[in-house]
């Protein structure tokens, strides 16, 4: 393979020195769009190791805000961003860091908020997080839609990088032990609204490992984006106490529930979730599967709540997995509510005439049509332009 290597002037380009290695473009990293999920010790490196390349576009999505004790591991944060949310911290320093660099945040539960649709157009996806349940969302998204991401994570001086394609070796969900799904549940245990317990969850780690490790993660992400060679299915496994760095491989697990692949996606580029209702999206659907065919959501949506002490009843429209359990109190009288909801679009609902937006659907998000067993996946391609909003 042979590249043209282009020598520019130090002085006014900088990125004169990557112009010396034989398989680096530029353009390629100045073009592509990286979504770095996490802002905390990992998230900071990577950021500011994208930010230096140059890299064109990046997707910052975090849930948290600053406190003084990230400041011993976060590159960008100061003592001054403390109570700020963590990615506008890290948008402003990326900025400073490299001005060529366009940033948009999100901040949300990666869990449950973003639509699906914002994985499928980036070129690279980061996982810089510090729990199983982030993970294992992270890895079913990147399998729906096809798409490899790169998975980090420190303890003290230890460190795992690791590339996961789907149909390429194994997925994370593949490496999960009985172990850690005992975990996983033990966290889920209250069915209802458990997204408190979720977010919590503190690992002891330190700037070096959060360098090393977000250090590797951010060259899988360029050889990814150059489309060059990875290992996908094996993790480097880097112990900084005895420094020793090897690679392992994982099998992969036959039965494994992350394997599920949406197809076909179909992109709607002039659906925008402000706008298409639940009817328009329903004829569209029966229009190809036939008049049976319904829409499904991947979760509950809450419609309605009612009080059956006092009464009081009242529209929500909320996806149950966005609520938090004291939104079930009546508003009037305390008492817990009860609550109509429902994750099946028939035809015979009240509210077809709500958008996907007035109904909690995702900017971007992904909704499935069904009948019988043939189905097609929507995508609100048309949340692209006002969704994807890069500074
Ligand atoms: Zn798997
Ligand atoms: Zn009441």
């Amino acid at each position: 393979m042979s590249e043209t290597i282009v020598i520019t002037d130090p002085d006014s380009d900088r990125y004169h020195t990557f112009g010396y290695i034989s398989w680096w473009q530029q353009e390629v990293v100045r073009d592509a769009t990286v979504l770095v999920v996490g802002a905390g010790a990992l998230g900071n490196e990577v950021l500011k190791n994208l930010a230096l390349m140059g890299i064109g576009r990046l997707i910052i999505a975090d849930f948290d805000t600053i406190e003084d004790s990230n400041l011993s591991r976060s590159v960008l944060f100061r003592a001054s961003d403390r109570g700020r949310r963590k990615v506008n911290a890290a948008a402003e320093r990326v900025k400073e860091l490299n001005p060529d660099v366009q940033v948009m945040t999100w901040h949300g539960d990666i869990n449950f908020e973003m639509g699906l649709g914002v994985f499928r157009h980036v070129d690279a996806i980061i996982g810089c997080l510090d729990n199983r349940e982030a993970r294992l969302s992270i890895n079913r998204f990147s399998w729906a839609i096809g798409k490899p991401w790169v998975d980090g994570a420190i303890q003290e001086l230890m460190g795992i990088v690791r590339v996961f394609w789907p149909g390429r070796g194994a997925c994370y969900e593949c490496t999960l032990t009985d172990l850690d799904y005992q975990i996983i549940g033990l966290r889920y245990s209250c069915p209802l609204l458990a997204r408190q317990n979720i977010l919590q969850g503190k690992v002891p780690t330190t700037p070096t490992s959060a360098a090393i490790v977000a250090g590797f993660q951010t060259q899988e992400a360029l050889k990814l984006i150059h489309g060059m060679e990875v290992q996908p299915g094996k993790a480097i496994m880097i112990n900084g106490l005895t420094n020793d760095i090897y690679t392992t491989e994982y099998p992969v697990k036959e039965m494994c529930m992350s394997h599920s692949r949406l197809e076909p996606i179909v992109e709607l580029p002039d659906a925008a979730g402000a706008t298409i209702t639940l009817a328009d999206m329903l004829a569209m659907a029966r229009e190809t599967l036939g008049e049976e065919a319904v829409l499904e959501f991947d979760g509950e949506l809450v419609v309605a709540m009612h009080c059956s002490n006092c009464g009081e009843r009242a529209a929500v429209f909320q996806r149950m997995a966005r609520l938090y359990e004291s939104a079930a109190d009546c508003p009037a009288c305390g008492t817990k509510r009860d609550m109509d909801m429902t994750h099946r679009i028939n035809g015979d609902e009240d509210f077809l005439e709500r958008t996907l937006a007035e109904v909690d659907f995702p900017p971007l998000g992904i909704l499935r049509a069904r009948n019988g067993d043939k189905r097609i996946y929507y995508e609100l391609t048309g949340d692209k332009q006002s969704f994807l909003n890069y500074v």
